[in-house]
């Protein structure tokens, strides 16, 4: 069932895309491919396998969903699947898919965990085209005879690299292996960590590359700080920044869970409207605090790492970073959720000693200095974090090691 479009003469259609697709990205108000979009579809076009990788926020989804689309044409099959880390990046993708795919008959949906299987079974005997899925809720739906991917044609694992971190190997593995040999197989990532290589090599066949900016690169379009600040008064600051900041919507990210339950807890307390986002919260609550961040209701979003990589959500102002990240490219994966698509943004980091060397690494990791800022009027316990010559020492011992080391292997 064709629907009709009109003729159309774009950047997209000049990438091999159907008039259909590209009429579609119009109304969504694409005007120009991004660069991984440009050099991403014309592969998946030709069928060849690829690795893609490109910082968050840069349009990996079309990169995939536009030529996917126009490579299964119209409804048949399960011809794709799109392996997800988590339960609301899949539910992103398969709303790019739904909006994308308008002018088609394709169908699509979507499983994941913590939830019913009802829905979820229905829609898949219902006969769909597309799926999107994460690992856990797809395996037992494989088990139960639910669904089959001997025919799936194309197979994407999106954020691989999140993949990983999470320890789905082995689920991801067991479902490649039931897919035809004959696929072709897209691997869509914002950093390449060696890991990557050896899953590559297992699940790939000669992929193309491509690779947009350094891995480590984060929007220029944001506005990075330190505050250094005691443990003990790190609630007080993050406060006194809430009252002094002009934020349209903020997110802040905390270590824990418990930890982003109570930081969630006393801003309440203090008059601010705050959703939670991590993985105790079951997937209504979830759902919940992300429409309604989304929407405007909450203003606060508190969370964990869970929120921290691909997650879309237009107009975050401002990210603030109430833990630093124990690990340096989590931090550009968090502050990936501001500066979006060309906005400006704001990046705070509440830094104790403890987070000293942490703090550097961040430094390290993006090739940046980030300044270091005090709030005038707050009043600040001592530390010797606001003292450079003791803060050099403390670099000094944490780059030591490293040099032993280093002399070690030559040796
Ligand atoms: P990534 O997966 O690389 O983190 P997404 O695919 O989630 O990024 O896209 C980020 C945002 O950019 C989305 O809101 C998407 O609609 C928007 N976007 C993607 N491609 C374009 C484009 N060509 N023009 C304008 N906006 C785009
Ligand atoms: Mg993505």
């Amino acid at each position: 069932m064709p629907i009709d479009v009109p003729k159309m003469d774009t950047a997209f259609t000049k990438l091999g895309l159907s008039d259909a697709l590209a009429f579609g990205v119009q109304e969504m108000g694409y005007v120009e491919p991004t660069p991984i979009q440009a050099q991403a579809i014309p592969v998946v076009l030709s069928g060849r396998d690829l690795i893609g990788s490109a910082q968050t926020g840069t349009g990996k989804t079309a990169a995939f969903a536009l030529p996917i689309i126009q490579k299964l044409g119209t409804h048949g099959k399960l011809r794709c699947l799109i392996l997800e880390p988590t339960r609301e990046l899949a539910l992103q993708v398969e709303e790019a898919f739904q909006k994308f795919s308008k002018f088609t008959d394709l169908r699509v949906t979507i499983v994941y965990g913590g939830v019913g299987y009802g829905k979820q079974l229905e829609d898949l005997r219902g006969g769909i085209d597309i799926l999107a899925a994460t690992p856990g809720r797809l395996l037992d739906h494989m088990e139960q005879g639910n669904v089959s991917l001997a025919n799936v044609d194309i197979l994407v694992l999106d954020e691989v690299d999140r993949m990983l971190d999470m320890g789905f190997l082995p689920d991801v593995k067991r479902i490649v292996q039931k897919t035809p040999n004959t696929r072709q197989t897209l691997f869509f990532t914002a950093t390449v960590p060696p890991e990557i290589a050896s899953l590559a090599s297992w699940a790939l066949k000669d992929p193309a590359r491509v690779e947009i900016g350094r891995q480590r690169s984060v929007a220029e379009t944001i506005a990075h700080a330190f505050y250094p600040v005691v443990a003990s008064q790190k609630f007080d600051l993050l406060q006194l920044l809430l009252e002094q900041t002009d934020f349209k919507s903020v997110i802040i990210f905390a270590r824990t869970r418990m930890g982003s339950d109570r930081i969630a807890d006393r801003l309440q307390r203090k008059g601010h409207t705050v959703g939670v986002l991590h993985s105790d919260r079951s997937q209504r609550e979830r759902i919940e605090a992300l429409e309604g961040f989304k929407s405007g209701k909450f203003e606060v979003l508190v969370a964990t790492d869970i929120a921290a990589r691909g997650l879309d959500i237009a107009g975050v102002s401002h990210v603030i970073n109430y833990d630093v990240p124990e690990n340096a490219e989590d931090y550009v994966h968090r502050i990936g959720r501001t500066g979006r698509a060309q906005n400006t943004g704001d990046a705070f980091t509440l830094v104790t000693e403890e987070d000293v060397r942490d703090a550097r690494s961040i430094e390290r990791f993006t090739g940046m200095t980030i300044e270091r800022k005090k709030i005038e009027g707050f009043p600040y316990i001592y530390s010797a974090l606001f003292d450079e010559k003791a803060q050099a020492e403390v670099a000094a011992a944490a780059a030591k090691p490293v040099s032993r080391l280093h002399r070690g292997v030559r040796r």
